[in-house]
């Protein structure tokens, strides 16, 4: 009780964002942005798409460059994808019913300034589109590229495709791949993991599809109109990762006001749809409260025909409507609405250092526990399970594979199942932070997490960065014990007699 009293005292400081208020720096920043206008329709009886991307972007890699990378992500439910297909063995039955359904994306044309531009489709699985520009563009140097692409939605209860009540459309454009180092980012989609990596955008998105449907969706709604039953929606968002959508015949909607952002929970099926409004209200007066206000007008949770638990999206998640388990519901849109946070405003490569947004997440979830009763669990219960199913995991894992390697600092290629990679990822992602506050003391702990968010609000963070804002905040010297987490040196493994 003591910890409760003393964290309610610090609900009182007001929150700053770099002196000013995290909306601001958001409206700074989107001055910056590339921008994605898409046109796109929607067939929602083929399920099919066609579209026009015009992508308005500034050359700010530094080098002059000749041509243009995008990440083609619906090819990972192309039939045939091999290294980057989106779906494990382990998790057919989950994503396909029984049935199993294919799809992908086409790139149709691109222009540039209505003049025609060569473009490769490159990657085994044809996960990656480079468009060949005919001139050279020399850093700080602005273009506008069109692609014209149509898609087909594969039947698969997945972020990309279509289940017995949604269509999800997640990762359905063609997105700008990340130049770091001299060189664009080639990685692909893979079936654990959230395999991605992108730089906060503008967006202005313009959907037509059947009336009958309601869509949810990153951004705020700016016009909307019906002819002929055809329904077209346009969004804007400024300054997000992503951009994402949601349509169902079958949606209600509740929703509630929290300051400047509107809550809403959209459901087909659910006995008590007020008290998953409530998580998510709740989940974002604490965080706002916990790391810096969410600077959108907008956040949705939406309940969709999904394989996993849930997914973040920017001011969108999903929660899978396969969980059966009240509290796990709720755990699911806790830990999703934490990603606003880390992952939609402090990004991270997820393909690297998943441990940043997933052991931060599963951080917050915990403290949201500890500051909220009611959900009949509290923090200390959530990091004695991590630990004991931790250790447990280590025990099975060597006495199937001989050894482990516990490193947390590694390419998520380089797991060898998926459950490794959820163990060293999430859980002992979670177990690490929360070893960093019993060392500094929850009250700098805190101060150092609003301090990486208000550093590194719609940027990305690495690793070494992430210990750098530590240091800063805690005024602690945390290198070698944060490193010994990551490399693996600290060992949650009880002694064998
Ligand atoms: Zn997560």
């Amino acid at each position: 009780m003591k910890k409760l009293y003393f964290i309610l005292a610090l609900l009182f400081v007001p929150m700053m964002f770099f002196g000013c208020s995290s909306k601001d720096v958001m409206q700074k920043v989107s001055e910056n942005c590339d921008y994605y206008k898409i046109t796109a329709s929607l067939n929602t009886q083929e399920k099919t798409l066609v579209a026009t991307e015009e992508f308005y972007w500034t050359n700010k890699t530094g080098d002059t460059l000749s041509s243009v990378l995008f990440h083609l992500h619906p090819n990972a439910f192309k039939e045939g994808a091999k290294t980057n297909y989106a779906v494990s063995q382990t998790q057919e039955n989950r994503a396909y019913n029984g049935e199993k359904d294919f799809g992908g994306i086409t790139i149709n044309s691109v222009y540039c300034n209505e003049n025609s531009l060569n473009f490769n489709i490159l990657g085994e699985d044809e996960h990656l589109l480079e468009v060949e520009l005919n001139e050279a563009i020399l850093p700080k140097k602005s273009t506008v590229l069109k692609i014209e692409f149509s898609l087909d939605i594969p039947k698969v209860n997945h972020r990309f495709g279509y289940g017995a009540n949604t269509i999800n459309l997640g990762n359905f454009y063609p997105i700008l791949s990340v130049y770091e180092n001299g060189e664009w980012n080639r990685q692909g989609y893979l079936s654990s993991g959230d395999p991605f990596y992108s730089k906060v955008a503008n967006y202005e998105v313009s959907l037509s599809y059947s009336d009958d449907y309601l869509l949810k969706s990153t951004g705020n709604l700016v016009t909307e109109n019906t002819q002929n039953g055809q329904k077209t929606s346009v969004y804007s968002a400024l300054a997000v990762r992503d951009f994402a959508m949601v349509l169902s015949k079958d949606f209600k909607e509740i929703s509630q006001q929290v300051d400047e952002t509107l809550v809403t929970y959209s459901y087909y099926e659910d006995e008590n749809p007020e008290a998953h409004l409530k998580t998510a209200v709740d989940s974002l007066n604490t965080f706002n409260e916990l790391f810096g206000v969410y600077p959108y007008k907008t956040l949705c949770v939406v309940k969709t025909n999904f394989l996993h638990g849930g997914m973040e999206y920017p001011n969108l998640v999903y929660v899978s409507d396969q969980i059966t388990n009240e509290s796990e519901y709720n755990n699911v849109i806790v830990h999703e609405i934490a990603h606003q946070w880390w992952y939609g405003l402090v990004g991270n490569n997820e393909l690297k250092y998943g441990f940043i947004d997933e052991g931060l997440a599963e951080y917050s979830t915990a403290l949201f526990y500890e500051m909220n009763d009611g959900y009949k669990t509290t923090k200390e219960e959530v990091i004695g399970n991590a630990l004991s199913s931790y250790m447990l995991f280590c025990d099975v894992f060597k006495e199937v594979y001989g050894e482990l390697n516990s490193q947390m600092n590694r390419d998520i290629q380089t797991f060898n199942t998926e459950t490794e990679y959820i163990y060293l990822t999430y859980v002992k992602g979670l177990l690490m932070f929360d070893s960093i506050e019993n060392t500094i003391g929850q009250n700098k702990m805190l101060k150092c997490l609003k301090g990486i968010v208000s550093d590194y609000a719609f940027c990305e963070i690495t690793p070494k960065e992430m210990i750098e804002c530590f240091e800063k905040y805690s005024k602690r010297n945390l290198q070698s014990f944060i490193t010994s987490w990551l490399d693996g040196s600290v060992i949650l493994e009880e002694i064998k007699e």
